[in-house]
């Protein structure tokens, strides 16, 4: 199983609270596509004989390009890897950037998982994080895809907004799962320095919510969620039914090899990470170079962390075999004497032969895991 990202790095305008890399001038489009495709051609020999299951454009914004240049890449990536099996092709889109027209000519292509970003219903919401829709946008659009024929969509929540009360998070969830969609991730505000909401929360005129609140609204997704059927598979992620799994996001989780596009995106091979440069003008005049990458070899001990990592936010959980199997009798020991603790004061569960973080610690998860890190003396 091998995975296939590319990053289109083009928004209209920033939302408040973004950091990705992002250009907000599409004034380079077609130069861009260009460079994808020789960064493709670049990279032919990446994926050896392992087939590609799943292709996802991010971003950015991918739904501002045509669906016949999403098509035209998924051509050229046709050409050079094996996508045979490929069984899940996502393009993120921006509600405000669907017609009619853009749906019939997506209908056309291989794509066939959308995942909105919607983040809230409530007009308030969307404004305060600069977005460019309002909800009824966002229904609107998600409707019409279905009515198109589109039969796994996803969309996007964010939780933890300034000034969102219990009971408005609530009803956002359900409208939701009222809309029949396949997928929700619901994500926690994160305030970051460089964003326009990092600037306000310094000069005092954005208050972040508490993490009390968070929690709670963690916990109100959770169950509103498991309770309509979906599954929790991953600390942000749920999917109404096993077949709605993101497979995308998946072999990341699972350390499948992966193969990330455009300025930058990241790449894996089970040893080593490649970086592409963070910069739009650069991309495109050295891609198709080796000029555009940086490296990191992972030691073994970065691939245990990793591991306990990826694994504890999923509802695989940590497997005592597959851990065993992978950094031997004594990478167990050492995550069993370190679990211990928590295992003691319930911040870690032992079903069996998995251990696991319980829904309601979820949020506490980065300060378990790192608990349980591998640091070298
Ligand atoms: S649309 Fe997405 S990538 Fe673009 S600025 Fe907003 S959050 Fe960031």
């Amino acid at each position: 199983m091998a995975a296939l990202y590319i990053h289109i790095p083009f928004c209209k305008t920033r939302c408040n609270y973004c950091d990705f890399y992002k250009s907000t001038s599409c004034a380079k489009t077609e130069d861009y596509i260009e460079a994808l495709e020789r960064e493709m051609e670049y990279r032919r020999g990446y994926f050896g004989d392992t087939p590609v299951d799943t292709v996802f454009f991010g971003g950015g914004t991918p739904s501002l390009l045509p669906p016949a240049l999403l098509q035209r890449l998924i051509d050229k990536a046709r050409s050079l890897w094996n996508l045979e099996e490929v069984s899940e092709i996502t393009v993120e889109a921006n509600p405000d950037d669907i017609t009619e027209h853009y749906l019939d000519e997506l209908a056309r292509t291989d794509i066939n998982r959308l995942s909105f970003g919607v983040q809230s219903f409530i007009d308030r919401d969307l404004k305060l994080l600069g977005r460019r829709h309002n909800a009824q946008q966002a229904v609107e659009a998600i409707r019409a895809a279905q009515a198109k024929g589109f039969g796994n969509i996803s969309l996007d929540l964010i939780f933890g907004i300034p000034g969102m009360s219990l009971r408005e998070w609530e009803n956002n969830v359900l409208r939701a799962v009222i809309l029949g969609v396949q997928h929700i991730s619901a994500y926690c505000l994160t305030i970051s320095d460089n964003t326009v909401f990092g600037d306000m929360a310094e000069a005092g005129t954005l208050i972040p919510a508490s993490d009390e609140i968070c929690e709670e609204q963690f916990m109100i997704c959770h169950r509103i969620l498991t309770d309509s059927g979906f599954c929790h598979y991953e600390i942000s992620n749920y999917a109404r039914g096993e077949e709605f799994r993101s497979l995308h996001n998946w072999a990341y989780w699972c350390g499948k090899t992966y193969l990330g596009l455009g300025p930058s995106a990241h790449s894996y091979d089970g040893d080593q990470r490649i970086y592409s440069v963070n910069n739009l003008e650069k991309y495109i005049d050295l891609a198709g170079t080796d000029r555009i990458y940086g490296r990191e070899i992972l030691s073994r001990i970065d691939k245990y962390n990793e591991y306990i990592m990826t694994a504890l936010r999923t509802d695989y959980g940590i497997r005592r075999d597959a851990l065993s199997e992978r950094f031997g009798f004594k990478g167990l020991l050492y995550f069993e004497y370190c679990a211990g603790k928590f295992l003691r004061n319930g911040l870690i569960v032992r079903e069996g032969n998995v251990y696991r973080i319980p829904p309601e610690k979820l949020m506490v998860s980065n300060s378990i895991i790192s608990d349980l890190f591998y640091i070298e003396e």
